[in-house]
């Protein structure tokens, strides 16, 4: 029924085809062809899409799967004693967790610890290295030798296997709303989903809105674009740890910073990478406003069961301003999608990243690496009882 072709583009966004967007007429019939492939694009992938089954954490499973392909002939302790480089050594040995004194992070490493602690009396035994770091450590590409490193983000080029972040729990980023970091996702589901509540579709402003500091310059073109059109995008820099002068927030003053809840105002809400993936992906479908996510390198382990046009709309991070107005404008002519899109994106987040799924997505990645281990686990004296 579809081309091959478009089936190509509609999974992944249609970089290729923005540059006959450039200066073209929005009457014009390029513009026109455009429309009718965006609508194509939908149409395609609502209607190949088959929901996952909504228990035991099942549609990350593929996830697992993949990442712990590349160690599908076992782990060696030469492999595991290169993995120790790379970030904090733990060892689960008769149902308790055990850790290397140091770590780097101690709020994360706590948030990655209630999880660990909560459900190592029904574990196997095992070792593993978990890095807290944003960035990931083993890449293939770059020649690194293959190693067991958990990590919370990813792209395609690391052997790295991804684990539900500390963010879930504690340990994010300490901004002026959040001082102690953002965590608790238990609880943000049930603020966001309220404030989700007091701003309904049709209630909510036609513009796209984002609030963040400028962790990748992938962001600056809608930040560009919100000076001149601020009829259409309210879209600012905020202060991080790193700012020194205004030519960090792209020489205007930092903005305040906007809570999740306040998000929830907006019909369009923005999603970039950051230094790794941005922990702001999985707030903003609670606001049931449309999610535009720009770039799909950075993953984090529960990205991949969301699908691009079921889901969200996937805005290519080389989209200019002009194009990015492209987009704008067709949602708001097709409000209806626009608004069909949002609440799948709410249900799949809500129905599928519960705090069960994040602990089961823990239990399992953990079972199943602990299967790969070739050697006997040893306890190591110098690890500390958590
Ligand atoms: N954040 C927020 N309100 C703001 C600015 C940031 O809630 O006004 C959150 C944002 O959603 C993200 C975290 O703080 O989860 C850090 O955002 P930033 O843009 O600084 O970095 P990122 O982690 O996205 O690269």
């Amino acid at each position: 029924k579809y081309s091959k072709e478009l089936i190509e583009q509609a999974l992944h966004y249609c970089s290729s085809e923005y540059d006959c967007l450039q200066n073209k007429n929005r009457y014009s019939r390029e513009m026109n062809e455009w429309t009718t492939k965006i609508n194509e694009f939908i149409k395609l992938s609502t209607e190949t899409y088959k929901s996952c089954e909504k228990s035991n954490c099942s549609c990350h499973k593929a996830v697992i799967d993949q990442d712990l392909l590349p160690f599908k002939e076992g782990i060696v302790k030469e492999q595991f004693d290169n993995a120790k480089l790379k970030g904090t050594k733990y060892q689960i040995i008769e149902g308790k967790v055990y850790r290397q004194k140091e770590c780097h992070f101690p709020f994360r490493c706590s948030g990655v610890e209630h999880y660990l602690i909560a459900l190592a009396p029904k574990l196997p035994n095992m070792e593993l290295v978990i890095n807290t770091r944003d960035w990931p450590q083993i890449n293939h590409a770059w020649g690194h030798k293959k190693a067991p490193v958990f990590s919370f983000s990813k792209t395609k080029d690391y052997y790295d296997i991804m684990y539900p972040a500390w963010s879930f729990w504690e340990g994010g980023p300490a901004i002026s709303l959040y001082p102690t970091g953002i965590g608790r996702w238990d609880q943000h589901r049930l603020s966001i989903s309220t404030a989700a509540d007091k701003w309904p579709w049709e209630k909510k402003e036609p513009r796209a809105f984002f609030r963040g500091s400028r962790t990748s310059e992938e962001r600056d073109a809608l930040i560009l674009l919100s000076r001149s059109r601020p009829d259409l995008v309210d879209a600012q820099y905020t202060k991080n740890q790193a700012w020194k002068s205004d030519a960090d927030t792209l020489y205007v003053p930092p903005a305040a910073e906007v809570s999740f809840e306040e998000h929830c105002k907006y019909k369009y809400l923005f999603n970039y990478r950051g230094v790794a993936a941005s922990f702001r992906f999985k707030h903003l479908f609670l606001c049931k406003s449309l999610v535009f996510h720009v770039g799909d390198d950075w993953l984090e382990f529960f990205y991949p069961s969301l699908k691009p046009w079921v889901h969200y709309v996937p805005i290519s991070p080389k989209a200019n301003q002009d194009e990015i107005i492209e987009y704008i404008e067709y949602f708001k002519e097709n409000d209806f999608l626009a608004k069909e899109i949002a609440d799948r994106g709410f249900q799949h987040i809500w129905d599928n990243l519960t705090v069960k799924d994040v602990k089961c997505y823990w239990r399992k990645l953990l079972k199943r690496y602990a299967k790969l281990i070739k050697y006997e686990v040893k306890k190591d004296v110098d690890l500390i009882a958590l």
